[in-house]
């Protein structure tokens, strides 16, 4: 039972990788999404074409076997050398060449008949498949190109350009239906991109909802977690500090009964500006809750955290706000904490949280660090 579990998720994971090769993370979610459709068509284009091909030579059809197998070997180029390239651009190339391929195989196929006449049939496979790789504008394009040259191919004089034989009726009905595939498959293939990317759209709004706070644009808790996880990490690599701000803007309550809500939040968006223009490019700053925030400086230890909570208490301090025609000066109280990598984060946040704490408890617009209330 085991063994058939291990067979089956073998078989899966080598399944997975072969549709899957050639995909990045650099890529856009719809760009690999096509290679996994380049990676099938073109698996199952040279099943098919290899099958039929051998099918072809058993059958004493030469030339119709050797096409198939030549278009087989493609088909396998196409996934195999171009998707397991360096080739920068091999998601471009691979279904460029696939869509190429297709084309000289519906036009031989239209031209010689293929099996009893039936190879016309095939070229309904293009107009699909030339919209999903080449989008609606090339792949209406590519597929208009492979119409005018049927149509030449189909017309000719004295049929000229045929090897098979068709009735006329059947090439106007194959023609007329193979433009209505066509534009069903272009219409097809714009709704599909619209909506892709109206969801793209969404998704990434709600993203951005959820990690930034509307009123301030600063990231909330959740989206300065990030960059927090991620300076932890490389202080610890490269043994380096890492300091913690905690800020609480003085008397907020008063400014909310003094001007309303919307004065209190003219009063936050300043402060969150004043924030942000203040801090080095490498450190972060967020709204951590109402009128509260948190600056995260990397390679800082706690002296110079708080010499920068220094300077950013009187930069507040000196720079009132207008609320109502009135010129308010908005203050601030500053915990200082150095995050001991052995101890985490949340240790570090609650010393300074007991920092500011202090400041206020000492008469507010101050800066205390965490080390200061070491008995
Ligand atoms: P302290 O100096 O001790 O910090 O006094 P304070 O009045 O600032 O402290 P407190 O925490 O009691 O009050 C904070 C106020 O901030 C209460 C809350 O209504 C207000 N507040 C929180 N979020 C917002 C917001 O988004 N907009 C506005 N306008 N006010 C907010
Ligand atoms: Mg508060
Ligand atoms: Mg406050």
């Amino acid at each position: 039972m085991k063994q058939a579990d291990n067979h089956y998720t073998s078989i899966n994971q080598l399944f997975s990788g072969l549709i899957t090769s050639g995909c990045r993370s650099g890529l856009d979610e719809d760009t690999n999404r096509k290679i996994v459709v380049i990676n099938l068509f073109a698996i199952v284009g040279m099943s098919i074409t290899l099958v039929l091909g051998i099918r072809a030579l058993f059958s004493e059809q030469l030339s119709l076997g050797i096409v198939l197998l030549s278009s087989a070997t493609l088909f396998g180029l196409c996934k195999g050398v171009l998707l397991h390239s360096k080739l920068k651009n091999n998601h471009i190339i691979a279904p460029a060449l696939l869509v190429l391929c297709l084309i000289s195989l519906m036009l031989y196929l239209v031209v010689f008949g293929g099996v009893a006449g039936t190879g016309p049939l095939w070229i309904f496979v293009l107009p699909p498949v030339a919209m999903f790789f080449a989008g609606v504008f090339w792949g209406v394009i590519t597929v208009g190109l492979f119409i005018a040259l049927c149509s030449v191919i189909l017309f000719s004089p004295d049929n000229a350009l045929l090897i098979a034989s068709y009735p006329f009726e059947f090439k106007v009905r194959l023609l007329l239906s193979f433009a209505t595939v066509t534009f069903l498959s272009a219409f097809y293939e714009h709704s599909r991109q619209t909506s892709f990317i109206i969801i793209r759209d969404i998704s990434e709004k709600f993203e951005r909802q959820a990690l930034y706070d509307a009123l301030t644009n600063l990231p909330n808790r959740r989206g300065i977690q990030k960059f927090i996880d991620h300076e932890i990490n490389r202080a610890k690599r490269q043994q380096e500090h890492l300091t913690l701000i905690l800020s609480d803007i003085d008397r907020f309550k008063q400014v909310n009964d003094n001007y309303g809500h919307d004065g209190g939040d003219i009063a936050l968006r300043h402060v969150a500006d004043l924030f942000k223009e203040v801090i080095r490019d490498q450190d972060g700053v967020a709204r951590w809750g109402g009128e509260e925030f948190l600056f995260v400086l990397p390679t800082t230890n706690e002296n110079n955290g708080v010499v920068l909570a220094e300077k950013i208490r009187a930069r507040l301090e000196t720079t009132p706000v207008q609320i109502q025609n009135t010129s308010l000066t908005i203050t601030a109280s500053f915990g200082v904490a150095q995050i001991n990598l052995a101890n985490g984060l949340n240790n570090a946040l609650s010393l300074a949280d007991k920092a500011l704490y202090k400041a206020k408890e000492k008469g507010r617009n101050k800066v205390l660090s965490a080390s200061s209330l070491i008995p």
